[in-house]
């Protein structure tokens, strides 16, 4: 059984659950122990006994242990990327380019560890000088979803770390394999005790007691709307309250105008709704097409979603793995019944799949004939279905871009200038991209949304710190 890490030592457990393969539900990963809400108090105090000295570490550890993890991951991201896509889902290539992705985003921060600075400002009292210094939080809870299961644990748990805080990580209860890996390879690479706890589990129990408990100062979290929305009353609620920063969900559109490359278009589309099996919170959900190029941009997609190959993940030329669970495959299969009752027409795909292994296999959905009013337009699927909505104008375009709940990331596919910048100052979104998929960021820039996506501060890259540490402002009388 894989144990969860409490204070630098595997802590035995009275119950654990399953890890299966979703591309192959007769293949059990292995049995995955279940923290109980007395084990979230032990990973607590772990991590206080660790936050005195650690929060006092000097850059040059903290850079040293981040960067010889960041070694390990990379020298490994095979062998991780087939964990990874063993448990979730994504095709094995997906998996090794997380893995990687990981691996630089420890590297990163193992540099902004060093960088870490403040400002002296000159007083407006005589003699009084005034520094501003930043310090680590505390204890921080960290919560996360299933769909990146290597990448999102690691861009939390390296700027806690960088910035000298200590960590609970509870992973999601679907694919705890993959931070079971990253916490060991951490710990190994000299992370002092209790410094990174790692508490396995449901939300109910585990996601649960890290809300309740007074001695975390802060939560960082990233999971669907919903659940978002009680971390954030739970954490306001609690006394005393914690600073919390929220990740959630998208319903990204991507314009294709009239003048796009469209070759470019496509790839565009194809790559942002269906790869990752459309699982992604920045997944291209919403296909947002002006008329003139219309019906050659639904011919050619079709044809590139016929090319796809929908299989077991960890195969050689899968283009799409399975959905990662029977719960989800329901919800992607309930949505695509909706739409059809809502008047949409399913133009392609849909179906459930059988291949040699009994998976959770389902053929890419393009819906075409949409109205941005449908509830396929509205809510997230957060799967390999998307929706065509064909529009007159960039103007009726852009509006309809902007008419969602959402405000992760956005999409243009275009040749004008004119248009892609617009596009980018006036896109209520996050991120904006111009002719690139609206999945797929840099891991050294702010990532994050407005509206419903997200709230509080942003992640990743230097912006991370504005989480992960507090302000002090020192004044001195020097005579
Ligand atoms: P989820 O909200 O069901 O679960 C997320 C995490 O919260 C899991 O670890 C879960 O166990 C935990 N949790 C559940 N109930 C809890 C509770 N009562 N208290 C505390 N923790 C609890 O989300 P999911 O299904 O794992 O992930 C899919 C969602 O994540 C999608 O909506 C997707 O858009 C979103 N997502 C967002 C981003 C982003 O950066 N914006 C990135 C990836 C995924």
């Amino acid at each position: 059984m894989y144990l969860n890490m409490i204070g630098g030592e595997a802590v035995a457990s009275t119950s654990a659950s399953k890890n299966i393969n979703p591309s192959n539900t007769n293949d059990v990963i292995g049995e995955f122990a279940q923290a109980s809400a007395a084990d979230v108090d032990r990973a607590v105090a772990a991590a206080q006994a660790a936050f005195p000295a650690w929060s006092r570490s000097t850059p040059q550890e903290r850079y040293d242990i981040l960067k010889k993890a960041a070694d390990e991951v990379m020298a490994r991201k095979d062998e991780l990327g087939r964990i990874l896509a063993r448990e979730e889902g994504k095709t094995l290539a997906e998996g090794i380019g997380e893995a990687t992705r990981a691996a630089q985003v420890l590297a990163f921060f193992s540099g902004e560890a060093l960088r870490l600075n403040g400002e002296a400002v000159t007083s407006v009292r005589p003699g009084v000088g005034v520094e501003i210094t930043r310090e680590a939080i505390g204890i921080v809870g960290l919560i996360t979803p299933w769909n990146f299961p290597i990448a999102i644990p690691a861009w939390k748990i390296a700027p806690a770390l960088a910035y000298g805080n200590c960590v609970v990580l509870k992973p999601a209860d679907l694919v705890p394999h993959s931070s079971y890996m990253l916490v060991d390879i951490l710990n190994r690479a000299g992370l002092p005790a209790g410094v990174l706890n790692l508490v396995m589990g449901r939300g109910s129990v585990v996601g649960e007691a890290i809300l309740k408990h007074p001695g975390i100062h802060a939560v960082s979290f990233t999971g669907s709307v919903g659940t978002g929305r009680h971390v954030a009353a739970s954490c306001v609620a609690a006394s005393p309250m914690k600073k919390v920063q929220l990740e959630m969900g998208g319903k990204n559109p991507l314009v294709v105008l009239d003048d796009a490359d469209l070759k470019t278009a496509v790839e565009c589309a194809a790559n942002g709704a269906f790869f990752s099996t459309g699982q992604r919170c920045t997944a291209s959900s919403r296909l947002i097409v002006q008329e003139g190029i219309h019906d050659a941009f639904v011919a050619a997609l079709t044809e590139r979603l016929q090319g796809l190959v929908v299989d077991d993940a960890l195969k050689a030329g899968t283009h799409i793995g399975p959905v990662v669970d029977e719960k989800q495959l329901k919800v992607d299969e309930d949505y695509i019944a909706l739409g059809r009752k809502e008047g949409a027409k399913l133009h392609w795909g849909g179906e459930r799949l059988n291949r040699e292994t009994p998976g959770f296999y389902l053929q890419p959905a393009l819906f075409t004939e949409c109205t941005n009013q449908m509830r396929i337009a509205r809510e997230e699927i957060f799967g390999p279905v998307a929706s065509v909505i064909r529009v007159k104008t960039y103007e009726e375009a852009l509006a309809v871009a902007n008419d969602t709940d959402f405000g992760l990331s956005s999409g243009i596919c275009t040749t004008s200038l004119k248009y892609a910048t617009h596009f980018k100052r006036n896109s209520e979104a996050g991120m904006a991209m111009v002719n690139l998929p609206t999945a797929g960021v840099d891991y050294h820039t702010p990532f994050g949304g407005r509206k419903g996506s997200s709230y509080g501060p942003r992640e990743q890259g230097a912006y991370a710190r504005e989480f992960y540490t507090t302000v002090k402002t020192a004044y001195t009388y020097a005579g």
